[in-house]
């Protein structure tokens, strides 16, 4: 591929010092605990990259712990459904909760790609951006194809928990726009694993993400 690319990019870096100023009573509702070392910079630093070095930012939404920190990346390019960008600046009554204008304010200077379907970022199946609403209108999971590991798919919140996927549950939280759209959309996540015979890294599973290597290890 041509150019580096991060998808999701979690809780604003300022919560490590201002967790409650950042977050509100988010913070501790979800016992919010944010280091140094969880901080972009340093995230990206491990794998000897700087923030510009970033030329994709595709988010599989823009709720607070996905698109935390997409500001950190003006000179990116922002890949995101273009209904899911409304629904971060206007959410619907009841949809705003997780969503915080600071987090994404300065996205109207950023070029962005605004989708109503899906994307070969790079028109070679490397990086498959796959539109996936339900949780929210705007939610659409990445399918990364590695040269050993083979394809890898990213769900960012299309599935929460593994378990969601095996026993087709909504996750334990409240706030799925439309229930309806999500079982269709981890009917088309599992379409796509069976296909490619994918392996699946969700958007919250602590056993999974146990499992998964961490930065500056990686798949290749
Ligand atoms: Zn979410």
């Amino acid at each position: 591929p041509k150019g580096n690319v991060i998808i999701d990019t979690g809780n604003n870096d300022k919560t490590i010092t201002d967790a409650e100023g950042w977050w509100g009573p988010l913070a501790k509702g979800f016992g919010l605990k944010m280091t140094k070392d969880d901080a972009i910079p340093a995230q990206l630093g491990k794998i000897g990259l700087k923030t510009d070095d970033i030329k994709y930012v595709v988010v599989g939404h823009l709720h607070l712990d996905h698109g935390g920190n997409v500001s950190q990346f003006p000179n990116a390019t922002l890949v995101t459904q273009e209904d899911e960008l409304k629904a971060a600046w206007w959410p619907d009554v009841g949809f705003s909760v997780y969503y915080i204008p600071g987090d994404f304010a300065d996205t109207k200077k950023m070029n962005i790609v605004r989708l109503n379907g899906d994307l070969d970022l790079f028109d070679d199946g490397s990086v498959r951006v796959m539109r996936a609403p339900g949780h929210t209108p705007g939610s659409q999971f990445v399918v990364v194809k590695l040269p050993k590991t083979g394809s890898v798919i990213l769900t960012s919140d299309v599935v929460y928990l593994k378990e969601n996927l095996d026993k087709n549950l909504i996750p334990p939280i409240p706030g799925t726009v439309n229930p309806g759209d999500a079982y269709r959309s981890y009917q088309r996540v599992r379409l796509i694993r069976d296909a490619n015979n994918a392996q699946i890294f969700y958007g919250h599973d602590p056993e999974i993400f146990k499992a998964t290597k961490k930065a500056p290890e990686f798949y290749d």
